[in-house]
């Protein structure tokens, strides 16, 4: 044995030696979620716990298959995990079972869509111009190419979905599958309508509560569970989870499911994301979460409130949940401009089309806000009013560099005040 010191490997060393360029950009995107007011209604601050989920050795291991059958030995650690997460996921929800290992919650859908659906089968959904998912039918996506989607929309004069509409629809296209969440729609969805429906017509009922997840679990959105066949969900939007997707499914389509997502549609799973799913679901069960959930509905309201107060108009008139829509229609401001001044002011959030939308889904008469990812960090109701005054002033005074500069300093002393990731190591 030599006393030279072994060359060190790269394989050792940290990021910030091995690969200065990402590790740059890493600290670079940590500043911009440390400095900006988030606003996108499908954004999160995860926990620091579940980061170090994901970036754990977990991502070696090849486990495909389930726990206690898979196809490579070694698994015995791995199983544990998902066992974990998948009897929380279960717990957390009241579900009979679950599928933790969709990569995301389009895949999630994905794998309903083929237990439930034979090719062309008929789906009814909501259309995705009033507020429903890519996932739910879109033409250019495997939704709209596998199956024969019909839609459903909101009333023009109300913003609200109408259970009459949703009933003709049924009756008159005879659906296999009713598909009932959405990517937009700022109020609650009742699931309990939904199964008449469903039952009145003879189909099957799946819950995409991809946004609205956390606020299931936190119970300040009635559950879809006691109603549904199927239910899919994203773990990183109110979840606040690891980026992924989880299915549930009653005991009795347990097994079809199961195949449909390995091997059916995807390869080996992400055993680190998994296990931070684990953690987000221990999290989602606690009393803290459960306040966050009521303070992001609250911070929604008064949010909704403001930006009426401030000569805003709003897509239904407010919000039951954790995300509003302004509308500019018939107006000279679009969400595409309106996305534009907002980021100048330290503001991040997205244009949206709104219903009955006159301008294309590349400028749009709509922005679309949400409180969970700054709920998270820890804004009250007197943030988010001055947050809301922020936003009437950008859209509305003068765009000068003075007017805007004003602006960006107010919504800095607002995250100043709230740090995010204190002493994050990448
Ligand atoms: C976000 C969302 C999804 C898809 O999530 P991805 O993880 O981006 O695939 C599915 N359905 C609805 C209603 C959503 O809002």
């Amino acid at each position: 044995m030599s006393d030279v010191p072994r060359a060190a490997s790269y394989a050792d060393l940290p990021l910030e030696q091995v690969d200065p360029t990402i590790y740059r950009l890493i600290r670079k995107e940590l500043s911009r979620q440390q400095q900006n007011i988030e606003l996108i209604a499908s954004e999160n601050f995860t926990p620091v716990a579940v980061l170090q989920a994901m970036g754990s050795v977990l991502t070696n291991k090849y486990a495909e298959g389930y726990p206690r059958a898979r196809y490579y030995g070694g698994c015995e650690v791995i199983d544990e995990v998902e066992q974990v997460a998948m009897e929380r996921a279960k717990a957390l929800f009241g579900a009979e079972h679950a599928n933790v290992q969709p990569h995301s919650g389009t895949a999630a859908n994905h794998a309903v869509y083929w237990t439930a659906l034979q090719p062309g089968d008929r789906v009814l959904s909501m259309t995705l111009a009033h507020g429903g998912h890519l996932s739910h039918g879109l033409p250019v996506n495997f939704s709209g190419r596998g199956y024969t989607f019909f839609h459903y929309g909101v009333d023009r004069e109300t913003g609200l979905l109408n259970m009459d509409e949703v009933f003709a629809q049924a009756r008159k296209h005879r659906p296999r599958l009713i598909v009932v969440g959405a990517s937009a729609y700022p109020r609650t969805l009742d699931f309990a309508a939904f199964r008449r429906v469903a039952d009145e017509v003879g189909a099957q009922l799946m819950a995409d509560i991809a946004h609205i997840a956390g606020l299931v679990a936190g119970g300040v959105h009635p559950s879809p569970f006691p109603h549904c066949d199927w239910v899919t969900t994203t773990t990183h939007k109110t979840l606040a989870g690891p980026r992924g997707g989880v299915c549930f499914c009653r005991a009795s389509s347990a097994a079809e499911l199961d195949k449909a997502v390995f091997p059916g549609l995807q390869g080996g799973p992400l055993e680190h994301v998994i296990a931070g799913k684990a953690v987000c679901f221990l999290l989602a069960s606690t009393e803290e979460f459960k306040a966050k959930q009521r303070l992001t509905v609250e911070n929604a309201k008064v949010l909704a409130e403001e930006l009426m107060a401030g000569g805003l108009k709003l897509v239904s008139g407010g919000t039951d949940n954790h995300l509003l829509l302004v509308d500019f229609s018939g107006t000279e401001m679009t969400g595409r401009r309106a996305q534009e001044l907002l980021d100048r002011v330290g503001i991040t959030a997205n244009k949206n089309v709104v219903p009955y939308d006159e301008r294309p889904p590349t400028i749009t008469s709509g922005l679309r806000l949400g409180t969970p990812a700054m709920t998270t960090r820890g804004f009250g109701p007197e943030e988010m009013r001055e947050v809301a005054r922020i936003i009437v002033e950008a859209l509305t005074v003068e765009p000068s560099e003075a007017n805007l500069n004003r602006l960006l300093a107010r919504s800095r002393a607002l995250t100043a005040a709230f740090p995010l990731y204190r002493g994050l190591g990448v």
